[in-house]
């Protein structure tokens, strides 16, 4: 199975476990681009991670889901850096407290690390990888801002309730999905893959 269109319809897996990511890419495609799960595929294994960038990490995820399912995919790899950590977590985000950590624990980590230090500017990265019609294609967004020591906000995922955009006074936490999505590094890359179908007709 390659590219499917039916009634002008685009299909494209988007190879995520994380359900916050689905549901903010979910939200920005447009509408004649369905947005297929990995649930919808049946897969619920995890694809390991092992590239030394964000963009080999996106590849690595989209071809996993294309050398087995034969379908047109996309994915993402995201990482927080900070300035004064010389970028980490950066590719590292996902674990960086160790195997098996959570959300809470990578960000105690970041505090722990953080700690005494007055610059804590930081951005977030994504870079998606399509593979589409036999060929990948990269796409990338940033967003600047910076990480405060208490977590505010009940929106979102990751490390979104303790980082503050640039020109906010709220986390990504405190902002809804929409708000999220008019600025977020996911969000900008996203807009370039769009961008990108719509260059190859298929919106
Ligand atoms: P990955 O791209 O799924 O490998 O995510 C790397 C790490 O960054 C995970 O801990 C995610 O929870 C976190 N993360 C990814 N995207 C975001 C985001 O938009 N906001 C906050 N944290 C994120």
């Amino acid at each position: 199975m390659s590219l499917i269109i039916m009634n002008n319809e685009l299909k494209l897996v988007f190879a995520t476990q994380n359900t916050g990511k689905y549901y903010e890419v979910k939200k920005m495609m447009p509408s004649n681009i369905s947005v297929l799960s990995l649930g919808d595929l049946s897969f619920k294994g995890d694809i390991k991670e092992a590239g030394k960038t964000l963009k080999q990490n996106a590849k690595i995820k989209s071809d996993y889901i294309f050398k087995h399912f034969k379908i047109d995919c996309f994915a993402d790899d995201t990482g927080l850096e900070i300035e004064s950590l010389n970028g980490m977590p950066g590719v590292y985000s996902a674990r960086f407290a160790g195997e098996n950590c959570n959300s809470q624990d990578n960000i105690k980590k970041v505090w722990e690390l953080l700690a005494g230090s007055k610059n804590t500017k930081a951005r977030f990265k994504s870079v998606f990888s399509l593979n589409l019609n036999g060929k990948t294609s990269f796409f990338e967004g940033k967003i600047d801002g910076k990480i405060i020591f208490e977590q505010k906000g009940q929106n979102g995922f990751g490390y979104d309730s303790i980082f503050v955009p640039n020109g906010y006074s709220k986390t990504f936490s405190e902002l809804t999905l929409t708000q999220k999505n008019r600025i977020s590094h996911r969000s900008k890359a996203l807009k370039r893959l769009i961008i990108f179908l719509d260059k190859q007709k298929y919106l």
